[in-house]
């Protein structure tokens, strides 16, 4: 069988032992024998997120100050923490590239992509969520990000170099309503256990949760 994960993954981050090839969930994968240590190597992969903000139908962007892309327009967002709930992550975020205090409503789309560019192969889950509006005028740091505004889809065609994966996300934000995606779920057992963060259809049987 061949076998993706990297022949050079040799010990464990956690304790420092020697790893060895073990089955497990169908794959041959990099193991610690270490027996209170347990590791396994399952991979790199990171979470990404991004947040459409609406303010009198025109949407938040940033314009990148750093490559790679420089220069292009794009939802604020970035990667989530491990140790981050998400719907905090993309808050910060957007307070931090673009100076805006908002407030998760819902997640509209996901991406999905193999193959990263920084250090090797890696996975990524991208995810977008329509915020509402706080408060905060744009403000951005000159440095990594070089512009920041609200525009409307109009303004946005006549701009050069705006993503086509962020028009889109704001285009299916502009053309849904609050009862359309995935919403953060506040009821239930499953909702308020410690650590997660549970998205679904909204339902109006809230039995079902
Ligand atoms: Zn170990």
């Amino acid at each position: 069988m061949v076998n993706p994960l990297p022949e050079n993954i040799k010990y464990c981050p956690r304790c420092a032992n020697s790893l060895v090839w073990k089955m497990d969930g169908g794959r041959e994968r990099p193991a610690c024998p270490t027996p209170d240590c347990r590791f396994i190597f399952f991979g790199e992969s990171s979470i990404g997120c991004a947040g459409v903000v609406l303010r009198d139908n025109k949407a938040l962007l940033v314009q990148r100050g750093w490559e790679p892309f420089s220069g292009t327009w794009q939802l604020p967002g970035g990667y989530v923490e491990q140790d981050e709930v998400i719907t905090e992550g993309v808050a910060r975020e957007v307070m931090e590239e673009a100076g805006v205090e908002a407030e998760v409503n819902r997640a509209v789309a996901f991406r999905h992509s193999l193959g990263g560019t920084a250090g090797g192969p890696s996975a990524n889950v991208y995810i977008v969520f329509a915020l509402d509006y706080v408060s905060g005028e744009p403000i951005w740091d000159g440095d990594e990000i070089a512009n920041a505004g609200f525009f409307s889809l109009e303004e946005m065609g006549q701009m050069e170099g705006v993503q086509g994966l962020s028009r889109w996300a704001i285009e299916l934000t502009l053309n849904s309503n609050d009862s359309q995606g995935l919403r953060l779920q506040h009821g239930g057992s499953m909702a308020t256990r410690p650590g997660w963060s549970l998205f679904g259809i909204d339902m109006p049987d809230p039995d079902l949760l």
